[in-house]
């Protein structure tokens, strides 16, 4: 379905956000004197998938390798920074205060990153008349019209990729390495400013990754995941309840003992 798109500057995807940033945004991000969370999670990598997997070829290369007891797995680490109600950057009258500066994910939106979701206008928080036929084209023929959108979304998949060794480093700094299963949920960090700052700087100019793969443990708020992680050799455990476990359990899913 073609769509046609303008912003209403509504600001109503500037609220409640985990809004992910690149290492650069976040350190700018936590300058600013906000909070970045660090989200994980991990898929069990038993084997490398063959060349037209591309959907595991695009989390190959935004993760890392790791070993969860005898099991490989690839983490993803996303920095976010995280706020309840409007973005700390909102201004009263729904503009961007860092307008020329704002994170590329917010230059993208109502666009989609990740490949492997459809733009649906039903799924974003734009207003209806944000989507009238008339307005500039936004996709044709079910690709994105804005060659500009386009530029900024390879940029922000390259940087992802890019970036992975960073993010290796600043969990290793600072002791994380727990993480949600793959779809599953997220295991979501909130480390102080100061320390997460001083780890993401340290990491930015030494990005060596260790020689071997660290070792990461699944968490999972669902009995029957961590049995099946723990019978073919991994380190899972069930999500402790919140602030037990220096993380917050994200799940998509209802518990299950
Ligand atoms: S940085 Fe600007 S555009 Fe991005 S969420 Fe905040 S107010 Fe909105
Ligand atoms: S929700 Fe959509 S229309 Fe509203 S400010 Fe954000 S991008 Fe613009």
């Amino acid at each position: 379905m073609d769509l046609d798109f303008a912003c209403t500057m509504c600001g109503k995807c500037c609220h409640d956000l985990r809004l992910p940033l690149t290492v650069t945004e976040a350190v700018v991000w936590l300058e600013r004197g906000n909070d970045v969370q660090i989200l994980c999670d991990a898929a069990p990598w038993l084997e490398e998938p063959p060349a037209d997997n591309i959907q595991a070829a695009h989390r190959r290369r935004r993760s890392f390798a790791a070993l969860s007891g005898s099991l490989p797995a690839r983490v993803v680490v996303i920095l976010a920074g995280a706020f309840a109600g409007p973005c700390p950057n909102l201004q009263p009258d729904m503009r961007c205060g860092i307008y020329e500066q704002r994170p590329l994910v917010c230059r993208i939106y109502p666009a989609e990153i990740n490949p492997f979701i459809e733009l649906t206008p039903a799924h974003k928080a734009c207003p209806p008349e944000a989507w009238t036929p008339g307005l500039p084209p936004l996709r044709r023929g079910g690709k994105l019209a804005d060659a500009g959108m386009l530029s900024l979304i390879q940029q922000s998949r390259d940087t992802d990729a890019r970036e992975v060794p960073v993010k290796q480093r600043v969990c290793a700094l600072l002791g994380i390495d727990r993480a949600a299963v793959w779809n599953e949920g997220f295991a979501a960090y909130s480390p102080d400013r100061a320390g997460l700052l001083a780890a993401l700087r340290q990491a930015g100019s030494e990005p060596a990754a260790p020689a071997q793969p660290p070792a990461w443990g699944f968490v999972s708020n669902r009995r029957k995941t961590v049995d099946t992680l723990m019978s073919v050799g991994a380190l899972g455990s069930l999500a402790p309840a919140t602030g037990t476990a220096g993380f917050e359990y994200l799940g998509f899913f209802e518990a299950s003992e």
